[in-house]
């Protein structure tokens, strides 16, 4: 735990909790550190301050990054956040963990990930756009189909996409569908796409179900966060027969023993002026710090960084967490967790199935030939459940909790490459 150097988190540090597994999976692995230092620090970090008028006339100058953790494997890919709270350590830790994630389902992409500091949800929609494309113009030069491949995150989405393809394509005169993913259909979107994440969250929960020997119609669920990650995994979840108890937003927690309708609580989004939860009538409110210690079999963390920390950590009742959110563990409430017996499957493969469907997407727009959504769910089904048998396989051979067991994977591939190809 330490003072965040870019003004984050006021208590923890995810581009430390990233280091300190990372460090754990080079000791196990007896990685040479010559090889260790490269991947500990990012290969590209690009900053731009880029000056928007805004609707009322006036200039507003916007902090933007792109991080490049490692392009050993492929292209680097890794989404888009629009936040007040991006810092420059948040987007190393989280480019990091992107190529900690290709690694662990084995896909030919390096890691990135990128940020800008603004409050979309206070933004007008012009507004939005003159921004993304002061970005993609900033960043003309980082991003490419065969360089750099952005998607969503945490408040970005199809339309975001839809204008950085259209900006990249203008610098560059032609259509260039391949350099983001996660893109409308009409403009060479994948089928399955948008509930990729929250799918191979159902997945992960299902395997580990199995693992533990708990029948999905016997078992409680808790979901933090109800945005892409969230609403679709408590969706699926539910659909195998898991009851859902407990889901919660910005606005708080929702707590409800006999199952919440969890198609109703979308469908409330929907229809809500602040597409929030607040106000919805699906169960005794609760604030999302009582959410995550509720009575529960299944706790699925799908908001963001730093939920389950020392503080809390003592007090999660749930005997599996499954990681939609990117790093809601710190790396000090580990050791609690796993003391407590509670099985973990970590961000870098739980949350891994946006990525494989973003890689199908790209893969796509390569062939010009387009998947049906049946084919897309069916491979990215295969590679969740195999990446989670490799990581499961790894937590037993080392006797280490499936957390590390993870960054061995993908460190494992990495590393190697990088020995291979030498120093690029
Ligand atoms: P989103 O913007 O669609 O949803 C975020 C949700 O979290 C919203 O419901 C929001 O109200 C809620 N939230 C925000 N602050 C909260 C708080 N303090 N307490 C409780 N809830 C809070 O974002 P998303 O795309 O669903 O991403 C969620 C997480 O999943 C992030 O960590 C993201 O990096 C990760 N992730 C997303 C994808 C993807 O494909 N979208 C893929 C992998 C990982």
């Amino acid at each position: 735990m330490s003072a965040p150097m870019n003004g984050g988190s006021p208590r923890y540090n995810p581009l430390e909790s990233m280091n300190r597994r990372f460090d754990a999976a080079v000791e196990i692995l007896g990685l040479d550190e010559q090889f260790a230092n490269v991947l500990r620090v990012p290969d590209k970090v690009v900053m731009a301050n880029m000056p928007v008028t805004m609707d009322n006339g006036t200039i507003k100058v916007f902090e933007g990054y792109r991080v490049v953790h490692s392009v050993h494997l492929g292209p680097s890919k890794g989404g888009i956040r629009y936040s007040m709270d991006v810092n420059l350590d948040e987007v190393k830790a989280l480019a990091a963990w992107m190529t900690w994630k290709c690694a662990v389902v084995n896909i030919p992409y390096g890691g990135a990930k990128g940020g800008i500091k603004c409050d979309p949800r206070s933004m007008s929609k012009g507004e939005l756009e003159r921004l993304t494309r002061a970005y993609t113009l900033a960043m003309k030069n980082v991003f490419g189909p065969e360089n750099d491949i952005p998607a969503p995150d945490m408040g970005t989405g199809q339309q975001e996409m839809a204008w950085i393809v259209d900006e990249y394509s203008k610098i560059k005169g032609h259509n260039a569908w391949g350099v983001v993913t996660g893109k409308p259909l009409v403009l060479g979107g994948s089928l399955g796409r948008v509930e990729a994440t929250g799918r191979g969250v159902m997945v992960s929960t299902r395997s580990a179900l199995a693992k533990l020997g708990l029948k999905p119609t016997e078992v409680t669920c808790v979901v933090q966060g109800f945005g892409n990650v969230g609403s679709i995994s408590a969706k699926l979840i539910s659909q195998m027969g898991v009851k859902i108890i407990g889901i919660s937003d910005v606005t708080g927690g929702y707590y409800n023993t006999d199952g919440i309708d969890v198609n109703a609580a979308i469908e409330f989004i929907a229809n809500s002026p602040n597409r929030n939860l607040e106000g919805c009538n699906i169960g005794k409110k609760v604030s999302n710090a009582e959410l995550l210690e509720l009575e529960c079999d299944v706790l699925v963390p799908a908001a963001m960084e730093d939920q389950i920390t020392p503080e809390n950590a003592h007090n999660i009742k749930a005997k599996l967490i499954v990681e939609g959110a990117n790093g809601p563990t710190t790396a000090a409430a580990d050791a609690i967790l796993q003391e407590k017996g509670i099985l973990v499957v970590p961000d870098i493969l739980a949350n891994a199935g946006g990525v494989t469907v973003s890689y199908f997407e790209w893969v796509q727009n390569r062939l010009g030939y387009y998947w049906t959504e049946e084919r897309v769910n069916r491979r990215a089904d295969r590679v969740m459940k195999q990446s989670f048998d490799n990581v499961y396989a790894c937590s037993e051979k080392y006797k280490i909790n499936m957390r590390i067991a993870a960054y061995v994977v993908a460190l494992e591939k990495v590393s190697s490459t990088l020995k291979l190809r030498g120093s690029f």
